[in-house]
C-alpha cells in the first residue's frame, strides 16, 4: 500500500476527524532512522529533478495547502534545499491584489504554473477561492460553489498538457497549531510569522476542516491527486511527501537527452 495509504481517491469521503495528524505508520524505525532515510531520499529528489531540468519535457506543479503553523514553509526549506533554483520555484498566493481582484480567481494562478523542465511549488494556490474565501464569506454561495468544476477543469487543462500535480495538505491538529502559536509569541525571532489575524483562522477551525474536505473531495482525480499528510512531527511529513514526490518521478521514467553525436571520439586540445 505505500504512500498510497494517503492519497484521497476519485469519490472518497474525506473525514479529517478520523485522520489522525500524530500517526506515522508507514515508517517502522525510530525518528533518528528516519531522519537519516530522508537524507538518502532528498538526494534522489535532486538527482529527478536534476533530470527534469537536463530532460526538459514535464512539467511538475506541487500545491502546499494547510492551516496556519503546519509547516508550509518549513516543508519547502527541508524539501527543496538541495534542489537546483534554476529549475525550482516557489509562488506563494497571499491575499489578492486589486489588480488580481478585478480578474477571474484562476487569472493569478495560471501565468505562474510550470513550463518544460519546471517544477513549480504552489504555497498557497487557487484552493484558497473555495477555502478562505468560503469560510470568510469572502464571495456568495452561487459564486465559489462553482468553482469546484472550474479547478478540476483548470488542473485536467494542465495534466493534459503535461504536467504532473502533487497536492498535499498538510495535516496537523487544532492542539498542535496552539503549540505552534505559543512558541511564535515566546520567540522574538519568530513573531513575524505571526498575525493577530491568524486567531480569527483559528477559531473558525471547523469550518475550514468542513471546507478542505469538500475541496478534496471534490478535485481529487487521477491526474490531479490529494494527499492528506500527517504534518504534527515534521521528521515523518518530510519523509512522506519526498517519498510520494519520488516515486512520482520515478514513474515518468525520464532521461537525459541524447549527447551530440562523436562526443566519445573528443579529445580536448
Ligand atoms: P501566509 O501564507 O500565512 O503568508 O498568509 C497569506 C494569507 O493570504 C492567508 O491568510 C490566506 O488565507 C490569504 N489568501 C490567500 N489567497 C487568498 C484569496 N484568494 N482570497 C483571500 N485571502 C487569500
Ligand atoms: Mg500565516
Amino acid at each position: 500500500m505505500g504512500m498510497d495509504r494517503y492519497r484521497v481517491k476519485p469519490g472518497d469521503k474525506v473525514h479529517l476527524d478520523r485522520l489522525d495528524p500524530d500517526e506515522t505508520s508507514a515508517w517502522e524505525g525510530d525518528k533518528a532512522a528516519a531522519k537519516e532515510a530522508f537524507v538518502d531520499l532528498n538526494a534522489k529528489l535532486e538527482a529527478l529533478q536534476e533530470l527534469l531540468y537536463a530532460e526538459g519535457k514535464h512539467k511538475v506543479l506541487i500545491v502546499l495547502q494547510a492551516m496556519d503553523a503546519a509547516g508550509k514553509d518549513s516543508t519547502i526549506r527541508r524539501i527543496f534545499d538541495g534542489t537546483n533554483p534554476q529549475g525550482v520555484k516557489v509562488q506563494s498566493f497571499k491575499v489578492p491584489t486589486e489588480e488580481e481582484r478585478a480578474h477571474d480567481y484562476l487569472w493569478r494562478v495560471h501565468q505562474h504554473t510550470p513550463g518544460d523542465g519546471e517544477m513549480v511549488l504552489f504555497n498557497r494556490s487557487h484552493y484558497e477561492d473555495v477555502l478562505v474565501v468560503r469560510v470568510k464569506g469572502f464571495a456568495p454561495k452561487e459564486r465559489w460553489e462553482k468553482r469546484y468544476d472550474h479547478i478540476r477543469h483548470f488542473e485536467q487543462l494542465l495534466a493534459d498538457e503535461g504536467t504532473t500535480i502533487l497536492k498535499f495538505f498538510l495535516h496537523i491538529s487544532k492542539d498542535e497549531q496552539k503549540a505552534r502559536f505559543e512558541d511564535r509569541l515566546n520567540d522574538p525571532t519568530k513573531h513575524w510569522k505571526f498575525r493577530k489575524g491568524d486567531l480569527a483562522d483559528r477559531a473558525l477551525w471547523d469550518d475550514y476542516m468542513a471546507a478542505y474536505e469538500d475541496a478534496m473531495e471534490r478535485t481529487s482525480t487521477a491526474d490531479a491527486p490529494w494527499y492528506v499528510i500527517p504534518a504534527n512531527r515534521k521528521w515523518y511529513r518530510d519523509w512522506v511527501i519526498t517519498r510520494i514526490l519520488v516515486e512520482r518521478l520515478e514513474a515518468l521514467k525520464m532521461a537525459f537527452p541524447p549527447a551530440e553525436e562523436g562526443l566519445a571520439d573528443l579529445v580536448i586540445a
